[in-house]
C-alpha cells in the first residue's frame, strides 16, 4: 500500500497525516497568501478531509478573516497547518511546505501572478 503523506508544523506538535493520493498543488501569489506564509507565495494543496487525520488538534487555535474561511495555526508555535472554506466543505486546503519526502507532486498552476511581490522573479 502507499504510504500515506506525513506533514507537521514547525515545532512538530501538530501533525497532519493524509492518505494518498493528494490534489496537484498550485501556487498562489496573491496579497493574502503572501501575508499569510510571509513567503513570496503559498503552495497549497488540497485533500479529501475523509483522507486526513490531524494529530493533536488541540494544539491549534482558529482565525476567521471571513465568513467562509477558517484558518489554523499551531498555538506553540504559529505554523499555518491547514485551511477550511465553507464553500468547499469537502476538502482542507493544506500548506505543501507542511508535509515531508517525496509525496507532494510539482504545482500544476500558478495563480494571481499578476499580483505577485515585485521583488519576486515569474515562473520562466
Ligand atoms: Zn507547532
Ligand atoms: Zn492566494
Amino acid at each position: 500500500m502507499t504510504q500515506p503523506a506525513y506533514g507537521s508544523c514547525f515545532c512538530r506538535a501538530v501533525s497532519v497525516t493524509a492518505r494518498r493520493p493528494l490534489g496537484r498543488p498550485v501556487n498562489c501569489h496573491c496579497g493574502e497568501c503572501r501575508r499569510l506564509s510571509g513567503a513570496a507565495f503559498s503552495t497549497w494543496l488540497t485533500a479529501p478531509r475523509e483522507q486526513v487525520v490531524i494529530g493533536n488538534p488541540e494544539g491549534l487555535t482558529c482565525f476567521h478573516p471571513t465568513a467562509n474561511l477558517q484558518r489554523a495555526f499551531c498555538k506553540t508555535c504559529g505554523s499555518h497547518v491547514f485551511t477550511l472554506d465553507a464553500r468547499l466543505p469537502k476538502v482542507f486546503g493544506f500548506p505543501a511546505g507542511l508535509f515531508e519526502g517525496e509525496v507532494i507532486d510539482p504545482p500544476a498552476k500558478d495563480y494571481f501572478l499578476e499580483d505577485r511581490a515585485a521583488w519576486h522573479r515569474a515562473p520562466d
